[in-house]
């Protein structure tokens, strides 16, 4: 593989998959790459890896490295970006790149300084939404320059975007329209952390432009950050990518998948499989991909490969198949 920095300019389509290496893959996360995979691959596009291990302590390279390898195991490859791509596709490494786009909004006075503990945040009478997070209800937008000055001596600050009161919306290739008013649903959002982190909303706007990737695809639990990430897009002058939210996996009885069902986890499908086959085939079943869950491959899966059959809503997994013995 070559060493690039971003797709080539001569493929109109350009997908990835951008991990967070915080642990070992889980079926949810396979199914995002796959998906992923499928929609440029079936289309003849490019595809990059890229790691997002923006909180470097939680995200140790050999997490990163681990989940190459079970990529790899299932059959996926990529035109540029992870460890063969070198050090500019890990996010860890890119923060000159992010402070030249956070420069931009600062300049253009859309950012202020957030002095507000957490503490502060949950006690503040900003309505909280259904999925429990806040609604900041721009208490430090109104700081005078003094007071800025004074806080700044006790902690640093995080800092924020400030939104307008209007409404963004995008059509999803999976979810269709979805519309959020920034101000009502979101309130001014933290673009870099207290301790000089940038936030995933900015890396993730800077890195999908700048390598130059066209289609997103990722889990239906991002699609509310998404048009915050199109507010940014916008103000950066930026092209948007077209998006896909897909569904998230189920246990027949509607109890959602996650990370914490050790039972899914990689090492130990790889161990209890041995093969891939078996496993691209209960996704592909769950996303109505196929009929049933027969083995198969992602060449398989490519060649007759539609975003038209995927549910918006969740995906169940045939979980017989996982119960079975070998
Ligand atoms: N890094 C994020 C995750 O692993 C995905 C972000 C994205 O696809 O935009 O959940």
């Amino acid at each position: 593989m070559t060493v690039r920095r971003r797709c080539s300019k001569m493929h109109t389509v350009c997908g990835r998959f951008a991990p967070t290496p915080s642990g070992r893959m889980h079926l949810g996360n396979i199914l995002c790459a796959m998906l992923s995979w499928l929609s440029v691959r079936s289309v003849g596009g490019q595809y990059v890896l890229r790691i997002e291990d923006l909180d470097a302590m939680r995200c140790p390279r050999s997490l990163a490295d681990q989940i190459e390898d079970d990529l790899k195991w299932f059959g996926m490859d990529w035109d540029a970006g992870g460890s063969e791509g070198g050090e500019q596709w890990y996010q860890s490494n890119r923060f000159a790149v992010y402070k030249r786009y956070f420069d931009q909004l600062e300049r253009r006075g859309l950012l202020y300084p957030c002095f507000c503990s957490r503490a502060e945040l949950h006690t503040a009478q900003a309505p909280h939404r259904s999925d429990g997070t806040y609604i900041y209800a721009g208490t430090c937008r109104r700081l005078t320059p003094q007071q800025i000055a004074e806080k700044r001596r006790r902690r640093p600050p995080a800092v924020r975007v400030i939104v307008p009161n209007q409404e963004v919306s995008l059509i999803d290739g999976c979810q269709g329209v979805y519309a959020q008013n920034l101000a009502e649903d979101c309130g001014d959002f933290i673009l870099r952390r207290s301790d000089g982190v940038y936030a995933y909303q900015l890396a993730v706007v800077v890195d999908d432009a700048e390598m130059g990737v066209t289609e997103v695809v990722r889990g239906r639990d991002l699609l509310e950050s998404t048009p915050r990430q199109i507010y940014l897009y916008e103000q950066l002058g930026l092209p948007i990518p077209k998006f896909y939210h897909i569904p998230l996996l189920t246990a027949p009885d509607g109890r959602r998948l996650s990370k914490r069902d050790g039972d899914l986890d990689l090492g130990v499908l790889r161990a209890k499989f041995g093969r891939p086959e078996p496993i691209i085939g209960m996704l592909a079943a769950a996303v109505g991909l196929r009929p049933t869950a027969q083995p198969v491959t992602l060449q398989d899966l490519a060649a007759d490969f539609s975003w038209d059959g995927i549910p918006k809503g969740d995906a169940v997994l045939p979980m017989e198949i996982l119960e079975q013995k070998k």
